[in-house]
């Protein structure tokens, strides 16, 4: 679109992580290959159709072939993938019919690929083997490859991009949007994801502007045209006119100004005005992240999601591999504690070479989390006697995810033993006294939390997964993002209930969801008396500032009003009008953030 042509278009999506960016838009998304012409090709240019099929193939297999060259040995697994691709690209059912719709139905070859594809996954998916229903994920990426080279379009390729821009796409994975690279990234917005979706989560840690479940933006948004991100209020501005571009340009220089402010700030400690004094940590998914979490004053870190170094590989990292990564971490934050999440893989972050398990329909209430180390022991086993080794190295946690039960955490408890008397017979050193928590995350957890406080030195409060699980609300679906509420007062009410099991049994209360690094929320984590707050390490700062200027007392009073509430309206403008002037006077912001 140029701006000769159409005017400024606003549009709204999720605010996903706060800032402003401007800048060229660069669509990484299937451009071309979702949306296939198709026409009837003239008989006597049907052999150069079928001529520019061969090629596209002809591409597509160099590109892979080239891909395969350049895979490191110890990815070989990952090759073998890749030349089963080679061998589909040239499959009968794939390449031979194709050539057949050309020459019989005079179909452009875009659309002969599409309508053999179509028949082929519809073959697939009837079939009962898990394997090869799994195989239609292949059948996908060869011929979209394929089509690629037909319509020209470039393939994602995030990692490689090399100019400044703002990625435009349909949807990125948790392990694309780990690859963006800072120095060239400025923001990016996708049509789909919701509240709390791991994708937003980098996001805030790789501290850019994002902007999700838009629908229609990788749509409406072409290559190059300029485009304003406003993370903090959800908002995509697309061919801005002047005006915006002034006004939003203001915005960004008072934003930059307000984060250094804060940054400037971030080394003191979060101590109300009454001498109550929090813990304010970091969560982090990869080890670079710690230098962010300590350039913002960070407590110690109090979750590391550990599942990033399973994903964009071929194969399970290794026990040293892992223990490489957790000692680099734990050494870095030392004497300070570093709390190791144990794999929370498949829902949202699904790894390739781990789908021998079969499709499930529901992954947020699959075999996710804890519940795949406990059918995959191995797997855990490695795991845990890698936080075991790196425990020697300095303060290190561990803590189990997605909690269900008692039996659950007896077993994981067990299999932690047996990984530490195996090190303890190989002589291998580690920290015999080591802190072992649980993710408080799924209701049943709540519910069941004075049985299971008896197992464990602390729990630490998923409200990410919590709220999603409570309120029947899918995190990365867009459609019901607007339904996702933290101060819900079924959610208010949960955390009020850990706030007394914690305080009768002793076990040590933390959070580490998203509701934790939100300022507003404050003056209720004061009042439930949690002792540490985990968060994105560019919150720290922020949170940190709120707490320093909060009476603990008084908000142990407020959290008796909130208590009393009904709705999430009415906690939402309780808090608002009880500390929102607070918040507007020290931020310098509206408190409905309007003016950012
Ligand atoms: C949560 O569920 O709140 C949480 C912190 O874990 P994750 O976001 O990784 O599911
Ligand atoms: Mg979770």
């Amino acid at each position: 679109m140029s701006p000769e042509q159409v005017g400024e278009i606003r549009l709204t999506g999720i605010s996903a992580s706060s800032g402003i960016c401007i800048g060229k838009a660069y669509l990484v998304d299937r451009d071309g290959v979702d949306v296939v012409k198709r026409y009837l090709v003239p008989k006597e240019r049907l052999n150069d159709e079928i001529k520019r099929f061969k090629a596209a193939v002809k591409k597509a297999m160099n590109e892979v072939r080239s891909v395969i060259d350049r895979t490191p040995e110890d990815l070989r697994e990952h090759a073998l993938i890749l030349e089963t691709h080679l061998v589909l690209l040239k499959d009968k059912m794939l390449y031979n019919r194709t050539l057949d719709i050309i020459e019989e139905k005079r179909f452009n070859a875009e659309w002969a690929l599409r309508t053999v594809v179509g028949n082929v996954k519809g073959m697939f998916a009837k079939m009962a083997d898990p394997y090869l229903k799994a195989r239609v994920a292949d059948i996908e990426h060869v011929s979209d490859l394929i089509l690629r080279n037909l319509v020209g379009a470039n393939s994602i390729k995030i990692a490689e991009i090399d100019k400044r821009v703002i990625l435009v796409a349909h949807d990125l994975s948790p392990s694309e949007t780990s690859q963006i690279q800072l120095e060239r990234i400025m923001g990016f917005v996708t049509d789909r994801g919701g509240k709390a979706s791991h994708t937003g989560i980098i996001a805030q840690a790789l501290g850019i502007p994002a902007v999700l479940g838009l629908d229609t933006a990788s749509r409406i948004v072409k290559n190059d045209d300029i485009i304003i991100v406003d993370g903090s209020e959800g908002v995509l501005i697309v061919n801005p006119d002047e005006q915006t571009l002034l006004r939003y340009e203001e915005r960004r220089i008072r934003y930059e100004r307000f984060r250094a402010a804060m940054t400037r700030d971030s080394h003191l400690p979060a101590e109300t005005v009454d001498g109550f004094r929090l813990k304010v940590m970091g969560n982090i998914e990869l080890p670079e992240e710690v230098v962010s979490v300590i350039d913002n004053g960070g407590d110690g870190i109090g979750l590391y999601r550990t599942e990033f170094q399973y994903l964009s590989r071929s194969d399970f990292p290794t026990e040293f591999e892992l223990y490489d990564k957790y000692r680099d971490v734990v050494e870095v934050m030392a004497p300070l504690p570093v709390t190791i999440r144990t794999l929370d893989i498949n829902g949202d972050k699904a790894v390739s070479y781990m789908s021998g398990e079969g499709e499930e329909a529901n992954p947020a209430l699959g075999l996710r989390a804890i519940r795949y180390c406990l059918k995959k022991p191995q797997v855990f086993k490695t795991q845990l006697r890698a936080i075991l080794r790196a425990s020697a190295h300095g303060n290190v946690r561990v803590m189990f995810p997605m909690i269900t039960s008692l039996s659950e955490v007896k077993a994981a408890k067990r299999l932690l033993a047996e990984s530490a008397a195996s090190l303890e017979k190989e002589g291998v050193p580690f920290n015999r006294g080591i802190e072992t928590g649980i993710m408080i995350e799924v209701p049943s957890a709540v519910v069941m939390a004075d049985v299971l406080a008896r197992e464990v030195d602390f729990f630490s409060i998923g409200t990410n997964d919590l709220i999603q699980y409570t309120l029947a609300i899918d995190r990365g679906n867009q459609e019901v993002a607007h339904l996702y509420h933290p101060l819900h007062p079924a959610i208010i009410r949960m955390l009020n209930h850990l706030s007394k099991v914690a305080a009768k049994t002793g076990v040590k209360l933390f959070m580490c969801g998203e509701m934790a690094g939100d300022p507003m929320n404050v003056p209720i984590m004061l009042g439930l008396g949690l002792e540490e707050l985990s968060m994105n390490p560019r919150s720290m700062p922020v949170v940190k500032s709120m707490i320093r200027s909060l009476n603990r007392e008084e908000a142990c009073a407020f959290f008796r009003k909130v208590l009393e509430e009904t709705s999430s309206a009415e906690i939402t403008r309780l808090i608002q009008d009880s500390y929102g002037g607070i918040v507007s006077k020290k931020f310098q912001v509206p408190v409905d953030g309007n003016e950012w």
